[in-house]
Parts: structure tokens; C-alpha cells; sequence
């Protein structure tokens, strides 16, 4: 199966080449796991810069955005994806994002989209309200790995159908960027063992997809974290 990320994300802050480019190798990686094997065709495709499912947009014009999303209608070359990369997507004028709206809000099954923004707050509300911001910061790639385990440690939980052990995974995150991070995590490992977890796998990851709001409005993260873990486990008949 191939791995279920939110279908239009938009990191946010400096620098985000990099960033941008591992999280579209990490899709398109023929391995299927959150992080790159590195050495799959597909990864090295990516790295000599000659992946033809993955599309870098940096300049914006409104005809070639029209292109751009007519050509997204032919399914991908090689493998399961196409990657989109929106660099810089806060220097779009109101124009150009309006002709991606509906690319970003309904993409063929098979396209993912991944923004970069400095000023998120440029972009206008209609397309905000498609994406899932992440605070990227500086740009660094790695993986907290304190989070990683947070975010293991809940889908065990829902594995072994603990909600308590779920509620106390959450427990420790005090941010928002954090809890937007880890939710990012649960995703990818909820992926992984989307088998051990059941049939039930499907809505509670688009619960997950749609949590994006209730961050943005909710002010208490304990809270939300708390809301957050009934509601996965309600989905999951825990
Ligand atoms: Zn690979």
C-alpha cells in the first residue's frame, strides 16, 4: 500500500528546498516508509534531480499554473505519485493561488502537494483552509526524535486498544507546533500499521487530516490533545 499523507501540506519557514525535496523522496520512495531508503531508484531519481512524477514550481504565472494542473490529470510515470512542490507559495499573487483552488482541494488520487511559505498569512483563506501547516522552522530535515516516540508510543496505544496509554502518550506536548508535528507522525506510523490497527484505519486517518482546524481555533493544547485521543479512539471502536 502506498503511504498515506495528507494530500496538501505547507511547511512553514526558511530555507525549505531541502525539506521539501526529502518529504516528496520520502512519497515517492519505492520502500514506502516515512524516511527515504536512499537507495531505491526512486530516491536516486530524486537526488539526480530527474524524477519525472516530481514537479517543482517556483515561478507563478496564472497560465502556467493552468498547465500545471491540466497536466496533473496524466498519472504519474514511474510509480504511485506525483509531487508537487509550491516553492515560495506565499509570493503567489491572489490570481494564481485562486487558479490552484481546486487542485488543492480535490487532486487526483495519485497527486500531492507540498507547499513552502515564510509568511503563510499571504496566502488567502480559501487556500489555507485546504492545507495542513507544519512550522518546518529553520528547515532542519531531521526527525525529533522525542516526538517520533510520542507518536509510536499512541499508535501502540490504538494497537493494543489502550486508550489510557493513548491519552498519556499525548500527554507531554505542550506546543502546538509539536502536537502538529506528532499528529504528522501518527499518520505515517498509523500507515505502517494501518493492518494491526484494522478496518476502522480509514476514518480515523481522515479524522487525523482533518484535525489541522482544530488547531488552528483551539487555544488549550491539553485539552485538544485530550479531544483529539477520544475522538481517534471512538473512531477505532476503542
Ligand atoms: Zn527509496
Amino acid at each position: 500500500m502506498s503511504s498515506a499523507v495528507r494530500h496538501a501540506v505547507c511547511y512553514v519557514g526558511d530555507n525549505l528546498d531541502k525539506l521539501a525535496e526529502e518529504k516528496a523522496r520520502a512519497i515517492l520512495c519505492e520502500a514506502g516508509q516515512a524516511i527515504p531508503c536512499e537507495v531505491c531508484r526512486s530516491c536516486r531519481k530524486v537526488q539526480n534531480k530527474s524524477h519525472p512524477d516530481l514537479i517543482w514550481v517556483r515561478e507563478y504565472k496564472v497560465k502556467e499554473i493552468r498547465e500545471i494542473v491540466a497536466a496533473a490529470s496524466v498519472r504519474p510515470n514511474d510509480g504511485g505519485f506525483k509531487v508537487y512542490i509550491f516553492a515560495g507559495a506565499d509570493t503567489m499573487r491572489a490570481e494564481c493561488q485562486n487558479a490552484l483552488l481546486k487542485f488543492t482541494e480535490e487532486p487526483p488520487d495519485y497527486v500531492r502537494i507540498i507547499f513552502t511559505a515564510k509568511s503563510p498569512d499571504l496566502l488567502l483563506d480559501t487556500i489555507k483552509s485546504r492545507l495542513a501547516f507544519i512550522n518546518a522552522g529553520s528547515g532542519e530535515v531531521e526527525i525529533n526524535a522525542e516526538l517520533l516516540e510520542t507518536a509510536r508510543n499512541f499508535v501502540t496505544a490504538l494497537v493494543e486498544k489502550n486508550e489510557y496509554a493513548a491519552a498519556c502518550a499525548l500527554s507531554h506536548i505542550k506546543t502546538r507546533d509539536d502536537l502538529s508535528a506528532v499528529l504528522d507522525l501518527i499518520t505515517g506510523e498509523m500507515n505502517v500499521r494501518r493492518d494491526a490497527i484494522g478496518v476502522q484505519y480509514t476514518e480515523a486517518q481522515k479524522f487525523l487530516l482533518n484535525c489541522t482546524d482544530d488547531l488552528k481555533f483551539n487555544p488549550n493544547i491539553v485539552l485538544l490533545c485530550t479531544h483529539i485521543t477520544a475522538e481517534i479512539c471512538d473512531k477505532l471502536r476503542i
